[in-house]
């Protein structure tokens, strides 16, 4: 018995092409693979000045908490399962994108089980607009397979049971357990690294030492709006290629670590 029988698929769509599991599946993008290291202590960071930037971090949630007090998740859902997959979606592509994309999608597909017997070209063609489509109908089929499997069809609230789900790395791991659970998780995307840099939170470029590095500063109830915060801060103001200093309520305190400034006229 094959392992969608086993979980009661009855149908494999138009096709019939039956599609998994396959022995090689695509588990997400690179940050997610690094994502699935363990968290070590990173020696670089560790030689900087802990002190000056102890003083600094209180200022900083102090600002980002009045700039964006009502800061949240991006990603439109109503359950975990939902979260998981628009995560998972989101790699390489907008949160935008990403919602528009995902009513049609939660429609069709309800649970995890639903989403396990799906037809993979169906599901391809659903998502095809949010990128990387095929990688991430795989990964979605191949974790909604496990969480019925293994997890009764609910998606588990630990980041041990979250890491080896297919497509799975701690940034997605930390989304949905501080989104769904409320259970505090450093995120760390494009715009968590670069800021944290800028900011002289941290030195790495790994997200995993950037999410350890902020894990040491950042007091735990705050992990998760913290990670909302930044990223708010980064589309809004600390853009990557044209950060808007000048008009930046950080200013004051930031060291622009790696912003290249331009020289004044004359
Ligand atoms: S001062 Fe510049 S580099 Fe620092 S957070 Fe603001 S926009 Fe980013």
């Amino acid at each position: 018995m094959d392992k969608l029988t086993a979980i009661g698929c009855t149908s494999l769509g138009k096709s019939g092409k039956f599609a998994l599991p396959r022995t090689s599946l695509p588990q997400g993008n690179k940050e997610g693979a690094l994502q699935n290291q363990a968290i070590l202590p990173h020696p670089i960071t560790s030689k900087t000045k802990r002190g000056q930037k102890k003083n600094r971090v209180p200022q900083i949630l102090d600002i980002l908490k009045k700039l964006y007090p009502n800061a949240r998740c991006a990603l439109d859902h109503e359950t975990p399962l939902q979260l998981l997959v628009a995560t998972i979606l989101s790699a390489q592509c907008t949160d935008v994108r990403v919602n528009k994309v995902t009513p049609n999608l939660f429609r069709k597909y309800p649970d995890a089980k639903a989403f396990a017997c799906a037809n993979p070209l169906e599901l391809e063609s659903l998502i095809q607009s949010t990128g990387f489509f095929r990688n991430k109908a795989a990964n979605i089929i191949a974790c909604c397979l496990e969480l019925v499997k293994v997890h009764g069809g609910l998606v588990p609230k630990t980041m041990v049971a979250l890491l080896p789900l297919a497509g799975v790395g701690r940034k997605t791991a930390n989304v949905v357990l501080g989104n769904a659970f409320g259970i505090p998780g450093i995120t760390v995307d494009t715009h968590v690294g670069r800021l944290s840099r800028r900011l002289g939170l941290t030195v790495a470029i790994n997200p995993v030492h950037v999410e350890s590095d902020l894990m040491e500063q950042i007091p735990q109830p705050l992990w998760t709006i913290f990670s909302h915060r930044l990223i708010y801060h980064g589309r809004q103001v600390c853009d990557a290629r044209k950060p808007r200093c000048p008009s930046c309520a950080l200013l004051g305190i930031c060291p622009q670590s790696g912003v290249v400034k331009k020289e004044s006229p004359g």
